[in-house]
């Protein structure tokens, strides 16, 4: 069977997520009604030094999308291609928040398709209060103890307090 003929359509978001932000949620809201199913994938092989661990990040993601019910959480490893064939899953979903975004995620895109004709990729655009928001800015802001009530749900706020407490 092709693949476009598959009838549960599963997409993975993979990411940082360090942590999750409304800009992401909002990613999230949108594919969860474009596939069957949506799993938010926890890159786990970074060379960045994220703020939460994996396990946090999936924690934290877990508590913030357990009312959308197509969604899971997961995490992952090596090349993201080989992770999706592994899940059955031909769709990876990408957020573009502006032209800033489009080169290397184009980049991305056609190397991945380069390396599996069968992945596509789908680009989503956020509602426009997210455009500027990105979670480095949020950590930036926060260690600075600015207010991210605005950019974050309270529980990620939370757990951004008590981390830079810590
Ligand atoms: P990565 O390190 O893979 O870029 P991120 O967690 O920063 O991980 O982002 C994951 C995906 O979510 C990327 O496609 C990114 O463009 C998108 N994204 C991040 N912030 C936003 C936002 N505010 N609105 C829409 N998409 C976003």
């Amino acid at each position: 069977m092709k693949k476009s003929n598959v009838k549960n359509r599963i997409a993975i978001y993979p990411g940082t997520f360090d942590p999750i932000t409304n800009g992401h949620i909002d990613i999230i809201e949108r594919a969860s009604k474009l596939f069957d199913q949506l799993i938010i994938s926890v890159a786990t092989n970074l060379n960045k030094k994220p703020m939460f661990s994996t396990m946090e990040r999936v924690e934290i993601i877990k508590k913030s999308v357990k009312n959308i019910k197509n969604v899971s959480v997961d995490t992952f490893s090596g090349l993201l291609i080989d992770y999706c064939n592994k899940k059955k899953a031909f769709v990876l979903i990408r957020g573009l928040r502006a032209i800033s975004d489009f080169e290397n995620e184009f980049q991305m895109a056609l190397m991945n398709r380069k390396i599996d004709k069968n992945i596509e990729t789908v680009f989503l655009m956020p509602s426009e209060e997210y455009t500027y928001l990105s979670s480095s800015l949020i950590k930036e802001i926060a260690s600075l103890n600015g207010d991210i009530s605005n950019f974050v749900s309270n529980f990620v706020n939370k757990k951004m307090k008590e981390k830079i407490k810590c």
